[in-house]
């Protein structure tokens, strides 16, 4: 059908029996803020903090940090923004946190490591996301990226209710995170599924790389039964986990998502139209069914054929 002339499922995100599934930005700064309030975003999934930083030589100040926070979240009355702090590693190198040139930086000192380790970068960072928290009228989720351990998640999430923040989570994006997603749920408040590194360290395939790029492929049914993990745990301790890597921004693979216990996606502005029109168009068990049929595939081709031949019910 003509992409132009087709009419689009309005309103929140939701399944055909109203089951709410709230559709979310992904944003990097506030550029991103008029697309995805356009788009009719229900809040942001992935604030992504780091892109804010990339030409900075030392630490930002708590008083800099905390304005380009809020003039983010000020796009947000109401509603919920989920800020990543910093994630810094070999696709996103930041000059005052990563010293030491390393071999394997996909599997170094990054993401929530690196921060342990210049814990006063970590701590501002929480600070000024405490103060742009009380001066707005949004409401702050922090998460942690790249955790790998339980013991992480509870550093992450005690330092973050220290310094003021409600709600913490962690990213899972980590496949030893996934195995004991179950743990990790237990002592923070929210997972949220980083579907770009959960694909790249299950496949174990860079995703930089082009010559391993048809690895990168998070239909991989090995990659979905680690969502599976997450979803499960997530139900039955009724916590909330979302996806906001690539993944939740492939329509077929959305309704897989959900059919494995993700409450919420978050992704670029220009795909939620689309992933709203297809959720809507599923009832719970169906996307049950999808997930059933995608686990059981042998490989991602077949995986996403097999959902594709499925009618929507
Ligand atoms: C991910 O890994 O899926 C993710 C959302 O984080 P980033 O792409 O920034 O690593
Ligand atoms: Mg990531």
């Amino acid at each position: 059908a003509d992409r132009a002339a087709r009419v689009h499922v309005t309103g929140p995100g939701a399944l055909a029996d109203g089951t709410a599934i709230p559709l979310l930005a992904n944003l990097g700064s506030a550029d991103g803020v008029e697309a995805a309030v356009a788009a009719g975003a229900e809040g942001v999934g992935l604030f992504r903090t780091e892109f804010l930083f990339l030409d900075a030589t030392s630490a930002p100040a708590v008083d800099a940090q905390q304005a380009a926070y809020s003039a983010v979240l000020r796009g947000f009355p109401g509603k919920k923004v989920v800020v990543r702090v910093l994630d810094a590693g070999a696709d996103k190198p930041l000059q005052f946190l990563n010293a030491a040139k390393e071999e394997n930086p996909a599997l170094g000192l990054r993401g929530i490591r690196a921060l342990r380790v210049s814990e006063p970068i970590l701590r501002d960072q929480l600070t000024a996301l405490a103060r742009a928290d009380a001066e707005t009228d949004a409401e702050v989720w922090v998460m942690a990226p790249m955790v790998a351990t339980v013991d992480e998640t509870r550093y992450f999430t005690a330092l973050s209710k220290e310094l003021g923040l409600k709600t913490a989570g962690v990213m899972v994006e980590v496949p030893a995170a996934a195995l004991l997603a179950d743990r990790i749920l237990n002592v923070t408040d929210f997972a949220s599924i980083g579907t770009n590194d959960l694909t790249q360290y299950t496949m174990a395939a860079d995703r930089m790389l082009g010559s391993v790029s048809d690895f990168q492929d998070p239909w991989h049914p090995a990659v979905l039964r680690l969502v599976g993990e997450i979803g499960a745990a997530g139900t039955s301790l009724g916590k909330p986990v979302g996806v906001c890597g690539e993944a939740a921004a492939d329509p077929k693979l959305a309704v897989v998502l959900v059919g494995l216990g993700v409450t919420s996606l978050s992704m670029s502005a220009p795909a939620i139209a689309e992933v709203r029109d297809e959720l809507a168009r599923w009832s719970p068990q169906g996307t049950r069914d999808a997930a059933d049929l995608a686990l059981d595939a042998e490989d991602a081709a077949s995986a996403r054929a097999a959902v594709e031949a499925l009618t929507p019910y």
